[in-house]
């Protein structure tokens, strides 16, 4: 199968063997690598081969693998690195904060007082506020 690509994509560039990486491991359809700026050491991007940019883009089946993929690099850094805890995180759009729009989860290895920024506090609200959404999503599934 020939795999979607993008000339002037990086992480098309890493699958391609054009831009050197730190290579964790790869299958069929996927490539896992240390992130070239690591918010905690051990860092980590499960990434797909193909140039799919988000969630709502990518086959079903492909997103499964690069979850698998994540899944695998986790257990090694929670096994080889010890973290007080791992986040996996995937962002979609530069509104979520995404710079390199091809699907990736990052591999996040906690430490504490990390302080890094994506443990909110939770918000109070009214459940009818809840329900107002929930309608809205179910009407899309
Ligand atoms: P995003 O902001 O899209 O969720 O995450 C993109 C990630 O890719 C960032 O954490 C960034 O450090 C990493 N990154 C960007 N360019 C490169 C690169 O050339 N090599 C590697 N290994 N990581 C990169
Ligand atoms: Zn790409």
């Amino acid at each position: 199968m020939t795999l979607p690509a993008v000339a002037d994509c990086v992480f098309c560039k890493i699958v391609a063997g054009q831009i050197p990486c730190f290579k964790l491991l790869e299958d069929d359809a996927t490539i896992a690598f240390m992130d070239i700026n690591p918010v905690n050491p051990g860092h980590a991007l499960a990434v797909a081969k193909g140039h799919w940019p988000t969630v709502d883009v990518i086959p079903a089946e492909v997103l499964a693998a690069v979850a698998t993929t994540a899944q695998r690099i986790a257990k090694a850094v929670m096994a080889k690195l010890r973290p007080d805890g791992v986040n996996l995180m995937q962002a979609n759009g530069p509104g979520a904060g995404q710079s390199v729009p091809h699907l990736h989860i990052h591999i996040i290895p906690r430490r504490p007082g990390d302080d890094l920024l994506f443990n909110w506090q939770p918000r109070a609200v009214e459940r009818a506020e809840i329900e107002a959404v929930w309608h809205r999503l179910k009407a899309g599934l």
